[in-house]
């Protein structure tokens, strides 16, 4: 019986901690402007770029004082989808696991306790790849490991699942939230589950990996600082997956944009009979991938290489068999991200959290993740861009019940002071007296990654951003922008095609919360997609009204 409870237990724990990251608004109101002409509105040259659009190249590398950590440096502005990009560190060699590493050090330090702060540090992380890759199969399995799931829950779900003839799906199951999509055997939202290391507490943002649901992983990368993708060593697999069509790269992409400072690279399946742990196949889809990322922006530094098996989890808690893997000298995957850098997080900015969703509960609950500051029970602060104020009634931490809550956790915050049908996702809980900023019409300096024709004023597409989705419109082409030299063109194009950098004026369709992206990066990136495609990704630059 007390089996019966434990599983229930944790069976609810997946179910409230079900979140569908982004939700679109089925027909966009096409807002009409009063009509004000464009062409004057950006009339003063220079047109409307703000004094220091563009980074320099002599800032490369060195964080900014104040800005935070994760910052979209010099070679992710002029990130480019042919990869000329001159910066690169081409000469660096990526690290495999073995080198990245920490030294691991014999000492261990007692844990810090500090006022309100013994907490462990928060650290989320997505888990993005092809469908089929094992990413479910991966998350499912680290739960286990790290005895966040008992083996009897495992079992029972693997039960379940052979008695729907699926017996490879259990460990699936550990993170799939709800029966339907146990029934489809795919993972359709982004899941939740944590788990526990020695130094920190790992949210799992279960990316699903269906091309349909591109968009549930934008919500998922928007909240992430650690991303692991997950490849398929499978002869035929790894293939699918990263050619076009198949959804490696744009996950990568996505990852990337959203700001993830880390990524992780499984090759999983090792011990499929195709791979028996071969290093040639392990170093095909190493080097495969490898330039595709550099070109993404990735630094090498950032970058880990590691081969896995999710099924029999070898390569994730100890480091691998020697027998089995002789050539692979690294850690195991969670020692190896229970050691990465601290991500340095500013506890005393002021509080803000993009909410990913909300629901009803004797009150409205919003969940989401914090992205600076720190919110108390009792609290007052307001949901903008409409401004209510709101009081915090009750908070929890990855469900767990706390007086306070700060810095990368994800977090449900019960609120006194709004309905629920007042709040949506994408709109954002701040610091009353210090709120984010909202606006329609921004300058911002857009990458066009893929599209098949040319791009001029009047153009429409959803623009992904933090939490958020909004049907926005280019109202004017500004300049275009030299992906090697940063050099603003002189007149203002008429269009702007595949693999062009353009600062363009875009207006939304109804006010949103954002922020330039040099002083805040989290709320001032986003994508731009049309026709379920990435087309584009871009940083805002200057809110105008
Ligand atoms: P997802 O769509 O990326 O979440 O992939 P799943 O975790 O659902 O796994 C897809 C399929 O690959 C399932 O049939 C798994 O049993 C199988 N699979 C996952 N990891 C491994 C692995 O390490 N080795 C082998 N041989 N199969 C695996």
């Amino acid at each position: 019986m007390e089996n019966d409870q434990e599983i229930h237990k944790i069976g609810s724990q997946f179910s409230t901690l079900n979140v569908n990251a982004v939700e679109f608004v089925p027909s966009f109101v096409v807002s009409h402007q009063p009509q004000k002409d464009i062409e004057n509105s950006i009339e003063d040259p220079p047109p409307t770029a703000p004094s220091k659009p563009i980074e320099t190249p002599e800032n490369n590398g060195n964080v900014v004082e104040n800005e935070p950590l994760d910052t979209w440096d010099e070679e992710e502005t002029i990130l480019t989808p042919d990869g000329d990009n001159e910066n690169e560190e081409e000469e660096m060699e990526v690290e495999d696991g073995s080198d990245a590493l920490p030294k691991p050090s014999t000492k261990r330090k007692p844990p810090k306790v500090e006022e309100n702060c013994s907490k462990k540090e928060h650290v989320n992380v997505v888990f993005i790849g092809h469908v089929d890759a094992g990413k479910s199969t991966i998350g499912g399995q680290i739960m286990s490991l790290t005895g966040m799931v008992d083996k009897r829950t495992l079992e029972k779900y693997e039960r379940e699942a052979r008695e729907k003839s699926r017996e490879s799906w259990y460990l699936s199951w550990a993170l799939d939230t709800n029966q339907e999509e146990r029934d489809k055997g795919k993972t359709v939202e982004v899941g939740r589950a944590y788990f526990e290391t020695e130094k920190k507490h790992f949210t799992i943002l279960d990316a699903p990996g269906h091309k349909s649901f591109v968009p549930n992983m934008i919500g998922g990368a928007a909240q992430a600082d650690l991303a692991v993708l997950v490849i398929s060593a499978r002869k035929g697999e790894f293939e699918t997956g990263f050619d076009r069509g198949g959804q490696t790269r744009e996950h990568a992409m996505l990852a990337k944009t959203a700001g993830v400072k880390h990524l992780v690279v499984l090759v999983n399946k090792m011990d499929d009979p195709t791979v028996n742990w071969e290093e040639v196949r392990y170093n095909e889809c190493k080097d495969k991938i490898l330039p595709y990322l550099k070109k993404l922006g990735f630094k090498a530094k950032d970058l880990t290489f590691m081969p896995v098996s999710g099924i029999t989890g070898m390569g994730l808690k100890e480091p691998i068999d020697k027998n089995l893997c002789p050539w692979y000298d690294g850690p195991g995957f969670i020692p190896f991200i229970d050691d990465l850098p601290s991500l340095n997080r500013k506890t005393d900015g002021p509080f803000i959290m993009p909410i990913v969703d909300k629901y009803k509960d004797m009150g409205t609950v919003v969940m989401g993740k914090v992205e600076s500051g720190m919110a108390k029970k009792g609290q007052n602060l307001l949901v903008m861009p409409n401004r209510t104020q709101v009081a915090v009634d009750q908070l929890w931490s990855d469900e767990e019940e706390v007086t306070s809550v700060g810095p990368g956790e994800n977090v449900k915050i019960k609120l006194k002071g709004i309905e629920e049908e007042d709040v949506s996702p994408g709109f954002v809980l701040c610091d009353a007296s210090n709120p984010i900023k909202t606006g329609k019409i921004f300058d911002a300096q857009v990458v066009i990654l893929e599209h098949k024709s040319i791009i001029c004023a009047g153009y429409s597409a959803v623009m992904h951003i933090h939490c958020a989705a909004e049907e926005v419109t280019v109202k004017a082409l500004i300049c275009l922008v030299d992906k090697k030299s940063g050099d603003k063109s002189k007149t203002r194009p008429r269009f702007v095609k595949q693999d062009q950098v353009a600062i363009m004026r875009i207006e939304c369709s109804g006010m949103i919360c954002l922020e330039q992206f040099k002083l805040f990066p989290q709320m001032g990136r986003f994508t731009l997609r049309d026709e379920n495609k990435t087309i584009a990704i871009g940083k805002v630059l200057k809110v105008i009204e």
